[in-house]
């Protein structure tokens, strides 16, 4: 086996670019070490604008699409698509990003290939005779080095540390895989699909206000919906508001939730556990607004408020108001 494939949905490329350029930095730095050809292969819609992006990214890159048909279950033919196709490169190591669909197809692909997985990781070091790996595990509280022992090594790395990599003129084209499946041997029959409403994507937000437990209920996230739209800022959440429904999934920073890194977050009734802060550590500013002086969040804040809430964010709001108004009046 030899090689290093970049397996990526061109529906996450959509939502999280950055993602697929972490994964090019990786897959450029495993490259450096071991030689080997470097495979970026487009699952999904080949004609959109990640394929064409991908294009872009280096002459010494193999290019491959591969469409997938309108009703096809996700992700059952995009696995058994990307085995076919693995099946004919051979490669070593494969390297998926850390979305619903990377962490699903990299368990599959693991499965069937009969190779390993390191979900999660941190470092990653080729030696003479094996690749090692460093992961997080226990729910962000401890750290694993792993060598992989079988191959395929599939590779989940986690969001945000690795940088992003820049693409190089190139003017090489794409070449079209088309996997020998038939749909109706497959496990999964679909139903029905149609697209939820996408909020903007907190892992891209320079300015995060988020809220957690201690807001006691969804009624007090309009109010931060307020502040961040006059700071141009955008609202995420720890886990239990998304658990008890208040807010939708998509804005969770955390070990289940997104990895973040803005300017600002602003954490307000979050208690700072390790599982909420392992989203938002790479934070460059965090202010934590909380009645517990003993909450952990104070351990990671640059700045940090005691104090309940529902005096502290009003007055926050209405000194914001003050100081907005003041500047216009300056500018007119
Ligand atoms: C495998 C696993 C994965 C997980 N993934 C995630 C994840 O992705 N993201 C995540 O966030 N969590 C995650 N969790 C849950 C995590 O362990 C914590 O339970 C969660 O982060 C706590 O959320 P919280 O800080 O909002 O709530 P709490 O821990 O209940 O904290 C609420 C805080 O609000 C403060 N507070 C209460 N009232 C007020 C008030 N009026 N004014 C000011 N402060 C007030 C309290 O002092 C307290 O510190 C995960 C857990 C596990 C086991």
């Amino acid at each position: 086996m030899s090689g290093i494939m970049i397996a990526i949905y061109s529906d996450d490329y959509i939502t999280n670019e950055s993602l697929f350029r972490e994964l090019v930095s990786l897959a450029k730095q495993l490259q450096a070490q071991s030689h080997e050809r470097l495979t970026i292969t487009v699952v999904g819609d080949e004609s959109g604008s990640c394929t064409q992006t991908v294009a872009e990214y280096g002459e010494e890159l193999v290019r491959i699409a591969i469409k997938v048909p309108e009703n096809a279950p996700w992700p059952e033919y995009d696995t058994e698509a990307l085995v076919q196709l693995c099946n004919e490169l051979q490669p070593s190591m494969i390297l998926l990003p850390k979305t619903f669909w990377g962490t699903e197809v990299a368990a599959r692909l693991t499965a069937i290939l009969d190779g390993s997985a390191a979900m999660d990781i941190t470092a990653a070091t080729l030696l003479s005779d094996s690749l090692e790996v460093t992961r997080t595990i226990f729910g962000g509280v401890a750290e694993a080095r792993l060598r992989m022992a079988r191959m395929p090594a599939v590779l989940v790395p986690h969001p945000k540390i690795w940088p992003e990599a820049e693409p190089l003129p190139t003017d090489s084209s794409i070449t079209l895989f088309t996997p020998n499946i038939d749909l109706g041997a497959l496990q999964t029959i679909p139903k029905d699909r149609h697209r939820l409403a996408q909020a903007p994507d907190v892992a891209q937000a320079r300015i995060l206000i988020a809220g957690g437990r201690g807001l006691g209920g969804p009624e007090p996230f309009k109010l931060l919906e307020e502040i961040a739209s006059m700071i141009g800022g955008q609202v995420a959440a720890s886990r239990p508001p998304v658990d008890s429904g208040w807010v939708s999934g998509q804005i969770q920073v955390g070990l289940t939730g997104k990895t973040v890194a803005p300017d600002l977050y602003i954490a307000v009734g979050i208690s700072g556990a390790i599982q909420h802060i392992t989203g938002c550590y790479n934070a460059r500013n965090i202010v934590a607004i909380n009645n517990d002086p003993h909450a952990p969040i104070f351990q990671y804040a640059t700045y940090g408020v005691v104090g309940d809430w529902q005096d502290v964010l009003p007055t926050f709001y209405e000194a914001l108001k003050t100081i907005i108004k003041s500047s216009r009046e300056k500018v007119y």
